[in-house]
């Protein structure tokens, strides 16, 4: 999913639009928007869709009035999957004593189903089935005087990953949890401020990257008073989502200094290092693979080409929640240039493969269309098991590395060779010269290790093993 929030200019509403929009990639099925101003209080809409088709409607913009604005762009990973109820859309609403309060939640909490349990028990009503309103009902029982106290109470119960944005009447606050598994950035618009997912979100409205939130830190933002930096948690070393840098982030953001681009970029160098093959061609699967295979391509030597074209009215195949639709998706989404691959050699540059239903699909549509041979390079490592922090990854059984060899994947896929970049590769081109530090890794990347820095407690609950 995608957060946004501005506080301190007029129309905050339409900066968040602008923002979700530019986050769009990060959640498709929906969207919503809360703003809150002195004499119309807090408006909201929620809407399924994409930003461009709902919150661009000037009649509907003039419904969200007010300096201090939040939004969040879906895509489902705990609470109704596949099929998203307009209830389960997000910013999520509460009224307290002392006054009122929207949060939008980037992540997935692990302990969301005791939680609930407990919460419910104790006479909590819940309006979705969505994990993050959990943090609402956390709030409504904390004992705290003030929204942001009341707010780190309630985030101290829960587990997993978050990237909160949230405001009050007057104040926009922005937390991230502990291991700062989803990214979150602060910005600065005039003498207003901007809480974004990425900073790409920040260059579309124009405003200036300020600095990350960090790990475990909460900001709490007003007109009046700026910015207070708050640490409610124990301090833990870092753990950052590495897919972030693989798939899930645009290009075009910089994440710790880096920018993402160049991390695939750097990938395809590392990829073509470790799994050279002779060919005539380095193709991406757009658009997700085309840094890394203009990095193939050129520490290879090997010409690169468009030999996949994008459509680009569809939006990503995975997000796309049925299986159906997926398997659809693929052919809808991406088709072979033919003049360009006929009778050559060529290397599929892919950023992942999950269940191989994407790559199967366009190895045999590169032979169809008269490739001499087919080898997939893969800017990530296996992906061998679920992720429970926000990523939509299907159940172990259903993941093709959790139950084949690199060996029965190709077989399965029908390729000449299948190579994916090593843990160590992926590592070293996010800039650790060192690879991964085995007993302290540096980034989450539980589903290419199974080494979870959060326990999954809810599918412990319900039978995964570790
Ligand atoms: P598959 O067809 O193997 O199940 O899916 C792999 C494709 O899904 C890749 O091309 C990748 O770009 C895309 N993808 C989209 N979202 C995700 C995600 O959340 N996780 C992973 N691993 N791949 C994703
Ligand atoms: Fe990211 Fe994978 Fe960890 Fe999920 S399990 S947070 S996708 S690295
Ligand atoms: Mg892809």
């Amino acid at each position: 999913c995608g957060v946004f929030g501005v506080v301190g200019v007029t129309d905050a509403a339409n900066f968040v639009a602008l923002g979700l929009h530019a986050l769009q990639h990060r959640g498709q099925e929906a969207g919503g928007i809360v703003s809150h101003h002195p004499d119309h209080g807090f408006n909201s809409v929620r809407r399924f869709g994409y930003v461009r088709d709902n919150f661009t409607k000037q009649s509907l913009m003039e419904t969200l009035p007010g300096a201090l604005a939040i939004g969040h762009v879906r895509y489902s990973t705990a609470g109704s999957k596949g099929q998203t109820a307009i209830r389960d859309v997000q910013p999520f609403f509460g009224e307290f004593s002392m006054g009122g309060a929207a949060i939008a939640h980037n992540g997935n909490i692990t302990n969301a189903d005791a939680l609930r349990k407990e919460l419910i028990e104790r006479g909590s009503i819940f309006q979705s089935s969505s994990d993050s309103e959990c943090i609402i009902h956390l709030m409504a029982r904390s004992l705290q005087r003030t929204i942001p106290e009341r707010m780190e109470d309630a985030l101290r119960r829960v587990e997993g990953a978050f990237s909160v944005v949230a405001m009050t009447r007057t104040k926009l606050i922005g937390v991230r949890d502990p291991l700062g598994v989803r990214p979150l950035v602060l910005g600065k618009i005039g003498d207003g401020y901007v809480l974004s997912s990425e900073t790409c979100a920040l260059d579309i409205i124009g405003a200036e990257f300020v600095r990350e939130i960090e790990p475990g830190e909460m900001v709490v933002i007003s007109e009046k008073d700026g910015i207070e930096s708050i640490r409610p948690f124990r301090p833990r070393k870092s753990r950052f989502c590495i897919f972030e840098h693989v798939y899930f982030s645009r290009p075009d953001s910089i994440i710790g200094g880096r920018s993402v681009y160049e991390t695939r970029r750097q990938i395809g160098v590392e990829l073509a290092r470790e799994a050279p093959v002779e060919a005539d061609l380095v193709c991406p699967v757009p658009d997700s693979g085309t840094p890394a295979a203009i990095g193939f391509a050129h520490e290879s030597g090997i010409p690169y080409g468009m030999g996949i074209v994008r459509n680009q009215y569809m939006g990503r195949t995975f997000i796309e929640p049925t299986e159906q639709i997926r398997n659809m998706g693929v052919r809808l989404k991406l088709n072979v240039n033919r003049a360009l691959i006929r009778g050559k050699r060529v290397i599929l540059v892919d950023d992942s493969v999950v269940r191989g239903t994407t790559s199967r699909k366009i190895k045999e549509m590169i032979l169809d269309a008269g490739a001499a041979e087919v080898h997939f390079r893969i800017a990530s490592p296996p992906t061998a098991w679920p992720c429970f922090y926000g990523v939509d990854t299907p159940q172990r059984e259903k993941l093709l590395a959790a139950t084949m060899s690199e060996d029965e994947m190709r077989e399965h896929l029908g390729v000449d060779s299948l190579r994916f970049i090593s843990l160590d590769g992926l590592y070293r081109a996010v800039g650790e010269a060192e690879g991964r530090d085995k007993k302290h890794p540096q980034y989450c990347d539980a589903c290419f290790s199974g080494e979870y820095p959060v326990e999954p407690a809810d599918m412990i609950q319900k039978g995964f093993q570790m």
